[in-house]
């Protein structure tokens, strides 16, 4: 049987497009992508990327209170969200461009439309047209999801915390994930007066708690008002405010309200349905190991799967999916000790297990130190950063390291390494500690602060 395509791709994101490209430019195969909004996807668009440039417009507030103490005459002043956004929206129409010319140049064909699958190798693009393609694959991402409630319509997502009309003076971020704390020290160093309510006890669940405790109590430090234990009741729209009952019985008003509490993966009315795809409890796609449906031609990678929802995830997840089906060489996806950075401020990387997990699994030894860093001490500063290193008292192995510290995100890059190569504690030891960097604490921690 012959197919217009060797491969359709739905969705020109991170993984979707490196899936495309590899296939096409590397193995030659006849490629089609859909994609029904900018190239580049939840990352280069909404995510990751805008994200980043915001920290750093952001994190200029504190540098510039730095530079005074070490002398500098200079007088901080308010940022210009004008000009910051429209630096930011040309980058973004730049990253755009390369997206789609990364595929153009691959031999990639493109289709800026919606397109949903009809049967195991036909896909049906917006305007009707029907395309065949030998292997389909999946790659649509997620969107964020708002709870029903009260008054719910009037908050903003992650989606449109980019393209504010100007900045407000007062902001509540609801949720305790890695969106919700990244945003409210964003906004706060940015100049807005930033509330964070979370539900739970302590922000950033699922991560090492030691870590989740410091980055909360920096966050306080720096001027957020984080509220644990507290949620939304409902909202009211009050003049050009919102008004906001919370469950603490407190009301409050606000400018802008958004909510940072989950993403949804995009796979409804894509047609999975009808073809008998198998969708899991959250809508996500259920795929095997090397992201293959139970429709033999259809696979699926990235957050619309639901797995690991990063963007290096995604990319590996794609390039897997090439190997696997067009150079034969069946790869499953390696999901164990991935090293990641969250940008709250301050910046925390992490690597492996947490105390907690690591020790409810076997007998570990935790090493930590928390200290204040010389380039803030020096100009008076109370920060504090956190190097924790947890250990298996039986193999010795690094089972988990982290870090919240000022560019910890660079640092945990590298230590990821020596986690995922399986070094020991010893191993740490017997490298000779970099000085005077933050980072040289790693390998000179000598004795356990506990055993657990
Ligand atoms: P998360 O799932 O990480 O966090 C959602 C947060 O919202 C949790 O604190 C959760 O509370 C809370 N929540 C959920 N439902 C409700 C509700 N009904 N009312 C109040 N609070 C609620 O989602 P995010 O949106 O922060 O991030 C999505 C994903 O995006 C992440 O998992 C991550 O994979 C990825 N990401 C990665 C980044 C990075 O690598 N730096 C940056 C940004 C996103 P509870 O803990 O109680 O469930």
């Amino acid at each position: 049987m012959s197919f217009d395509y060797d491969l359709f791709v739905i969705g020109g994101g991170s993984g979707g497009v490196r899936a495309a490209r590899v296939a096409a430019g590397e193995n030659s195969a006849k490629v089609a992508l859909a994609e029904e909004d900018r190239y580049g996807g939840t990352c280069v668009i909404r995510g990751c990327v805008p994200k980043k440039l915001m920290v750093f417009a952001s994190e200029f507030s504190g540098t510039m209170q730095d530079a005074q103490a070490y002398g500098w005459h200079v007088k901080p002043g308010a940022l210009d969200w004008n000009t910051f956004h429209g630096k930011l929206v040309a980058e973004l129409d730049r990253l755009e461009g390369v997206y789609r010319n990364i595929l153009k140049n691959n031999g990639v064909e493109s289709f800026d439309q919606r397109a949903h699958v009809v049967d195991a190798h036909t896909v049906e693009l917006a305007d009707g047209t029907r395309k065949t393609a030998k292997h389909i694959l999946i790659a649509t991402g997620g969107h964020p999801v708002v709870p029903e409630f009260p008054g719910s319509d009037l908050a903003i997502t992650s989606n449109e915390i980019f393209h504010l009309e100007k900045l407000p003076e007062s902001i509540l971020i609801v949720g305790g994930g890695y969106i919700a704390s990244e945003f409210a020290g964003i906004m706060n160093g940015m100049g807005v007066k930033t509330t964070q309510f979370y539900r739970g006890a302590q922000i950033l669940r699922g991560f090492d708690e030691e870590a989740r405790g410091l980055i909360c109590e920096e966050m306080r430090q720096n001027g957020i008002d984080v509220r644990l234990g507290t949620n939304v009741l409902e909202m009211t729209k009050d003049g050009d405010k919102i008004r906001v009952k919370a469950t603490d019985g407190t009301e409050d008003q606000f400018d802008v309200v958004m909510y940072a509490t989950g993403r949804a993966p995009n796979a409804d009315n894509l047609g999975l349905e009808a073809v008998g795809v198998e969708r899991g409890r959250k809508g996500e796609i259920v795929v095997d190991e090397y992201s293959q449906t139970g429709v033999p031609s259809i696979y699926a990678i990235g957050d619309v799967t639901d797995r690991v929802n990063l963007t290096p995830v995604a990319i590996r997840e794609g390039m897997a999916f090439v190997e696997t089906v067009f150079k034969a060489n069946p790869t499953p996806v390696d999901h164990e000790l991935i090293p990641t950075a969250i940008f709250t401020q301050p910046e925390f990387g992490t690597v492996g297990l947490s105390e907690e997990d690591a020790a409810a699994q076997e007998p570990v030894e935790v090493y930590a130190t928390s200290f204040k860093p010389m380039q803030k001490a020096f100009a008076g500063g109370t920060q504090r950063v956190l190097m924790k290193l947890i250990v298996s008292q039986a193999t010795r192995k690094v089972l988990g390291c982290h870090i919240v510290a000022p560019g910890a995100g660079e640092m945990i890059q590298l230590a990821g390494i020596a986690v995922k190569m399986g070094a020991t504690k010893e191993d740490f030891d017997r490298t000779v500690a970099v000085h005077p960097v933050m980072a040289e604490e790693l390998v000179t921690m000598r004795q356990p602060v506990r055993t657990a």
